[in-house]
């Protein structure tokens, strides 16, 4: 078992974690990012990504992850291939953190930047036809379904969000809930049921997502109707799944504080958390905005606030061995 200490200790390798890394790391804080189960995060599991600023043409959300983390690196910053499974932030600075290889990383802050993951249906076909027509996130793959018929499938406020956002590049858009009320606040069910582009199919569950992941893609919806049972297809060749999203934050139960959703709560407009010295930042405390490009942007924040905590402590830290000299 080895012990790596360094001032500034991230954990996860998404946007949010890297954009940290790279500022972290640049300012001096020998940053270490532990990157976890899925190194790179969500963007990984995408292809065509046309919002990141400073590219002109499409490019592939692996590719980018790893120029991220070819700058990190190029700037001095650790990476470690460990998961963290335990945390221990009670005694304030340093925090301590165990990966799963029984490795210790030790850190004078501590930045998290563990994402969030899209809540799947997982029936057939939604994973192989994922990038394909299956898709969790409207704001970054809708402008693909230009002029295509789309259905957004869940009840809540996401869905309705996701299915009047869609309104922008499709005219038939069709919302699809199991139930037969919508749990999404009124205003926005108001907007929903005036929308010219949009009807809703209700008491449908998805059983299964049909298409060729090899050829066209997705072509429609199996579905079951969930009072009478009746099965049924709906063609279309966009679908997105909005139920919802989990943060993993698993970890930091009872030791940070969170809201009912399980992101964690930071002082708004900073990335600063409830323990002085550990900053959250990206999808993990943001369930609005859910961006690669404002994970980058709090992640920076997450650096800069930890540099002015680091310079704050040292001076302390200083000035109180001065005073026992
Ligand atoms: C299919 C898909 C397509 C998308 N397309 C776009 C797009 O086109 N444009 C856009 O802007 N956004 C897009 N997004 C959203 C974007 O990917 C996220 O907003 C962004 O990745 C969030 O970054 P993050 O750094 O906060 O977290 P993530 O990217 O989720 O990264 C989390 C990191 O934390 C690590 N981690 C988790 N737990 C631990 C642990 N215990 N120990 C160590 N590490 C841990 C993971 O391994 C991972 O590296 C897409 C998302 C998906 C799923």
């Amino acid at each position: 078992m080895a012990v790596h200490t360094t001032r500034m200790l991230i954990i996860g390798s998404g946007p949010a974690g890297l954009s940290a890394a790279i500022y972290g790391a640049r300012a001096g804080m020998q940053a270490i990012v532990v990157q976890g189960l899925q190194p790179g995060g969500q963007l990984t599991i995408t292809t065509d990504v046309e919002n990141y600023p400073g590219f002109r043409d499409v490019i592939q959300g692996p590719w980018l992850m790893q120029e991220m983390q070819a700058q990190a690196e190029h700037v001095g910053t650790r990476m470690m291939w460990d998961t963290i499974v335990d945390v221990d932030i009670a005694g304030g600075t340093p925090f301590r953190a165990r990966g799963d290889s029984g490795d210790e990383y030790v850190g004078d802050v501590l930045v998290i930047a563990t994402g969030a993951q899209a809540k799947w249906l997982g029936v057939p076909g939604e994973e192989t036809l994922s990038g394909k027509g299956v898709s969790a996130c409207a704001t970054c793959d809708g402008f693909f379904y230009r002029g295509k018929k789309v259905a957004v499938i869940g009840g809540g406020n996401t869905a309705v969000e996701e299915a009047l956002y869609l309104t922008n590049h499709s005219d038939d858009v069709t919302l699809i809930h199991r139930r037969d009320d919508l749990r999404a606040e009124k205003i926005l069910q108001d907007r929903l049921f005036a929308h010219p582009k949009i009807s809703v199919l209700w008491n449908q569950r998805v059983d299964e997502f049909l298409g060729d992941p090899m050829g066209g893609g997705l072509t429609g919806l199996k579905l079951i109707d969930t009072v009478s049972g009746q099965e049924s297809e709906f063609a279309c060749q966009g679908a997105f799944v909005a139920i919802g999203h989990a943060p993993a934050t698993e970890l930091f139960k009872g030791k940070l504080e969170m809201d009912d959703s399980g992101y964690l709560v930071v002082e708004p407009g900073t990335p600063k958390t409830n323990v002085p010295g550990v900053f959250a930042c990206g999808d993990v405390m943001d369930h609005t905005y859910r961006q690669a490009v404002t994970a980058a942007g709090t992640g920076c924040m997450a650096a800069l606030d930890a540099e002015r905590f680091l310079a704050t402590l040292e001076f302390v830290r200083h000035e109180a061995a001065q005073a026992a000299e």
